[in-house]
């Protein structure tokens, strides 16, 4: 990966906004778009049934739409959002990423990966991020732009197509799960992917009928962000990058903590629990000699004894030209231990995807 310094892509200034999408509207937009161009009504039931509920989106697999219209309808609410750069696999093809360029060049990454009882894939909500975490990827290379919500639930489409048509190692099979774990800080798009996640659980024809429990929006901690997301009565899983127990270190692993404390940041969390009756999932990168102390591990316990949580300690992925790296084996199992003595449910998540440049944003960092 090259240096930020000479990272030579720079998305065109003034870029158009990305096309409108069908994936962006809802039903009653949907009909209102395909009247505005003369068609009748029932084309947008017709439209969202061969999108979401066929996962066809060329206008040459719809044949019980006239040719004539098709062009039309194609034109104005299925336009061609963004193109495969290129797929990489790895974990003998159960992990397969994608690098997408979307219509002013901007790239976006998602990843699917296979597990033996379900498949979940990784979708990016914004280009870029601006929440500057130093540990990751996408963070050292600051914030393009916000996704539309069509970017984001076509990168989910597409994966559903692949997977269903076999063109995954491992057999045809259905998508399961939905982390927004890729580049960008969902709840910084709030508008965009509260609306994606309307169009992945609304049920077919109207949306891909992916139900809520397996959909995880993972966040730094933007407060007012979570209160507003309980506030919507989902039962999406959100999982907190927290990383650091203490407001002195996470201030500089998680910078936005300067503007909302471990405290608040949790006490968000455990409202969120309360009114959707999920888990929150705490997301803990362990960086040696870091942030995996047994002290720390200690004061995490405390914090998260007997609420509704669940720890997430994902080994860090380190990062071109970073001096950071995953903790030592037994600093790892000492930190799980230490947790397990507070009662506190914690894993360790499988790092997949390491070779193919699976930490968060790298792939497209290295194509730049
Ligand atoms: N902005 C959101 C979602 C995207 S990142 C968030 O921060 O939660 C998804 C997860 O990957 C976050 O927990 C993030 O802290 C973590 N992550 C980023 N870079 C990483 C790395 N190099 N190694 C391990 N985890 C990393």
């Amino acid at each position: 990966m090259p240096s930020p310094g000479e990272l030579t892509f720079v998305a065109p200034r003034g870029a158009k906004k990305p096309p409108r999408h069908l994936a962006d509207l809802t039903p009653q937009e949907r009909r209102e778009a395909v009247a505005e161009i003369g068609e009748k009504p029932f084309r947008a039931k017709q439209l969202s049934q061969h999108y979401f509920g066929r996962l066809a989106h060329r206008p040459e697999e719809w044949t019980d739409i006239p040719a004539a219209a098709r062009g039309r309808l194609s034109e104005a609410l299925l336009p061609e959002l963004m193109s495969v750069v290129r797929h990489i696999s790895c974990d003998d093809d159960a992990t397969r990423k994608t690098l997408w360029r979307l219509h002013d060049g901007t790239l976006v990454e998602s990843v699917l990966m296979r597990y033996p009882d379900r498949v979940t894939m990784c979708v990016s909500s914004q280009a870029g991020c601006g929440m500057n975490c130093p540990f990751c990827a996408t963070g050292q290379a600051g914030l393009d732009r916000n996704l539309s919500t069509a970017e984001i639930v076509h990168q989910i489409v597409d994966g559903a197509r692949a997977l269903r048509d076999g063109e995954v190692a491992g057999g045809p099979a259905r998508l399961s799960n939905i982390v927004f774990m890729g580049m960008g800080e969902p709840l910084a798009n709030y508008k965009r992917v509260l609306g994606a996640i309307r169009r992945l659980t609304d049920p077919a024809p109207e949306g891909l009928g992916i139900s809520q429990r397996g959909i995880t929006v993972s966040t730094v901690g933007l407060v007012p962000a979570m209160h507003r997301f309980a506030d919507e009565g989902l039962s999406c899983r959100l999982a907190v990058s927290l990383h650091a127990p203490d407001d002195e270190l996470r201030n500089t692993l998680v910078p936005v903590n300067t503007r909302w404390t471990v405290r608040e940041v949790l006490d968000a969390a455990w409202r969120y629990a309360d009114v959707s009756g999920r888990r929150v999932s705490i997301e803990y990168a362990l960086i040696r000699d870091i942030n995996d102390q047994g002290w720390r591990a200690d004061l995490l316990g405390r914090l998260l004894k007997g609420r509704r949580a669940h720890v997430n300690l994902i080994p860090l992925n380190p990062t071109p030209g970073s001096k950071w790296t995953a903790s030592r084996p037994e600093d790892e199992a000492e930190f799980v231990r230490a947790l397990e003595t507070h009662g506190v449910p914690v894993t360790v998540r499988d790092t997949r995807g390491q070779e193919i440049d699976g930490a968060c944003g790298q792939l497209a960092a290295s194509q730049r």
